[in-house]
């Protein structure tokens, strides 16, 4: 992914305007999830604790072995810990997604009432998009590499558009306003230079 452009920033985190003009349909079954994720330290650690509920959630076509469940951690500034640590591979998949292409770690929450994204990491609730060098854009390289993502986008809505939610859930919903606000302003520049 090469350096972003981006003039504005909210909460942090810098936004890189391409989210509002890239069209993204999601409809597949998670073939996302083939390749795992880079979780932040205390995200891993979390999965860890709760273990024993995740456990009796597993399938035949996945690994009980918890010592099985992580790479070694390694430093990366995206993270809130300074440290990622990426979930293995097992049976060409990510260790926690069943073989119904369900999230072990979505699953669990949901039997527990609580709300979906509870005990996900950060980067598979984004993902299409993702944090680079401090930037909220869109993670063109993996949705590249994948076979069935966003291969015949149908509808015309944008990834800012079809990710409401987990933008609401990064920024929250004062957050998101801002990033609402700052999506009109970029659009009504763009629509003037077309014009000029
Ligand atoms: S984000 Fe892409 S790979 Fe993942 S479920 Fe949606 S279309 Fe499929
Ligand atoms: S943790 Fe869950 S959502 Fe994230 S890549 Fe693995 S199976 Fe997919």
């Amino acid at each position: 992914m090469s350096t972003i452009k981006a003039n504005k920033e909210i909460k942090g985190i810098k936004i890189d305007p391409s989210i509002f003009t890239f069209k993204f349909h999601c409809l597949c079954n998670g073939e996302c999830c083939y390749y795992g994720v880079y979780t932040d330290l205390k995200e891993h650690q979390q999965i860890i604790n709760i273990k024993d509920k995740i456990i009796p959630l597993m399938d035949d076509s996945q690994t009980t072995d918890v010592s099985k469940w992580f790479e070694a951690p390694e430093k990366d500034e995206d993270f809130e810990s300074g440290v990622a640590v990426g979930t293995e591979l097992f049976n060409g998949k990510c260790v926690f997604l069943d073989e119904n292409g369900l999230c072990t770690l979505q699953k669990l929450a949901l039997k527990e009432n609580e709300h979906k994204w509870k005990y996900k990491p950060l980067y598979c609730v984004l993902f299409p998009l993702t944090i680079f060098e401090g930037a909220l854009t869109i993670d063109d390289e993996h949705i590249d590499r994948l076979k069935t993502c966003n291969k015949n986008p149908v509808k015309e809505i944008s990834i800012y558009e079809a990710c409401r939610d987990e933008l609401i859930h990064l920024f929250g919903e004062d957050g998101f306003a801002e990033l609402e606000d700052y999506r009109k302003e970029f659009l009504n520049g763009e629509n003037s230079r077309e014009v000029a």
